[in-house]
């Protein structure tokens, strides 16, 4: 009988004893509003977001309640306005096109590469033909784009560009940090992040204009002062009267959880990184799979591993993704007609119209996707990928026969 796996796909670490402790502090003073502070007193989100600003290297950082609260709250920042096209990947989660459409925004899809990034060409080519002005580019499952290139594109075509890096907290390209490429970035801290603190997100941005009219957006009232990481008063001097409050603050709790998390942020991407090489060891040379190059300039924190069953029939695909189940495998195929958990397709998001784009659903229709949780060891993942690369094989040879 073949060995099966035994751990949970879903259960992430344990918050740490010193943020525990940092949380029941906040619990027994009861001081949980981002503003209930004492006199002197900073504040936990305000730390955080001067912590997670010095980690960035940006000037300005704010907490939020959410990544998609965090992109809304960017896109109208940077004035998209009811019935503007925004560009964003074709491959990404529910909450990005989401996102543009809480705005009023029409999503505008960009093909995806077999490399499992914005394809280029087609970014140009539906800059060229929509005339958008404000490109969502979300680094789904953590997978970088030439930045240089698509920062090259998007400058000469006035194109703005807003980074959703809710899975690229701690990567990056070419030496710079994923977030620091465009006008504006945003972070997930929900639990199935890099950080987590149940909900929550940061927005950052060099921009003092765009990040005071966040600040106030976010739902600061005139409190703004007290924010460590955010714009001097004198750039909220106007805007301060012309700014929608649209609450979705972050709040203390989560912020104490938050900050021994950030200060750890790079061991754990260390640790992300090694179960990914671990994985991807075992399934090198499977036949019939392809696996994802990853370019030298991006240094990536993945925190989930993918695959592509190419040209592989929906059969054979459902094939390897019940018997790796049944071995305590758990893979989601992005490809399925039907939206299913997470897994979603640009085509499935029917509030967004989208022509068909074959070059892109020929690799949608083949990507596997799989969790990488900490909780598991280096082991586990030798294991896991040993069932993957048995079960793929097993199924492919089955097709050929
Ligand atoms: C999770 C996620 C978001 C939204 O983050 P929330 O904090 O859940 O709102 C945005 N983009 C991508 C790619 C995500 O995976």
């Amino acid at each position: 009988m073949s060995s099966a796996f035994s751990g949970s796909f879903t259960q992430q670490e344990p918050i740490s004893e010193e943020g525990i402790e940092a949380a029941v502090k906040i619990l027994r003073n009861g001081r949980i509003h981002r503003y209930n502070v004492l006199e002197g007193e900073d504040g936990e989100t305000a730390l955080l977001e001067q912590e997670f600003a010095e980690y960035m290297g940006v000037k300005y950082c704010l907490a939020v309640a959410s990544g998609g609260y965090a992109i809304a709250t960017a896109l109208r920042a940077v004035g998209v306005a009811p019935g503007d096209k925004v560009l964003t990947n074709a491959f990404t989660l529910a909450p990005v096109p989401g996102a543009i459409a809480s705005v009023g925004g029409v999503p505008t899809f960009v093909g995806v590469t077999e490399g499992l990034v914005i394809d280029l060409e087609d970014l140009e080519a539906k800059i060229a033909q929509t005339g958008a002005k404000v490109l969502l580019l979300s680094h789904m499952r953590g997978h970088i784009c030439d930045m240089d290139a698509l920062m090259g594109i998007c400058n000469a075509a006035n194109v703005i560009v807003i980074e959703d890096c809710a899975h690229t907290m701690g990567a990056c390209w070419n030496g710079v940090l994923s977030g620091r490429h465009g006008a504006m970035a945003c972070y997930s801290t929900q639990t199935y992040k890099h950080v987590n603190s149940g909900e929550g997100g940061f927005l950052i941005s060099d921009d003092a204009d765009l990040m005071a009219r966040s600040t106030i957006m976010s739902g600061s009232y005139m409190l703004y002062a007290r924010h460590k990481a955010a714009p001097p008063v004198d750039a909220f001097k106007d805007i301060r009267y012309v700014t929608p409050n649209i609450s979705g603050r972050m709040d203390n709790l989560r912020a104490a959880i938050l900050r021994p998390q950030v200060r750890e942020l790079d061991k754990a991407c260390n640790a992300w990184n090694e179960r990914y090489r671990a994985v991807e060891e075992v399934l090198a040379s499977t036949p019939g799979m392809t696996l994802i190059e990853r370019p030298e300039a991006e240094a990536y924190v993945a925190s989930s591993f993918q695959f592509l069953l190419l040209d592989w029939s929906e059969e054979a695909i459902d094939d390897v993704i019940s018997r790796c189940a049944a071995r305590g495998v758990e893979l989601k195929w992005f490809g399925g007609a039907e939206p299913v958990a997470f897994t979603s397709r640009y085509d499935s998001w029917r509030y967004a119209p989208s022509e068909p784009m074959p070059k892109s659903d020929r690799v949608l229709k083949g990507v596997i996707d799989m969790r990488l949780p900490l909780t598991f060891s280096l082991e586990d993942y030798a294991l896991i990928g040993s069932i993957i690369r048995d079960e793929v094989s097993a199924v492919f040879r089955a097709q050929s026969d």
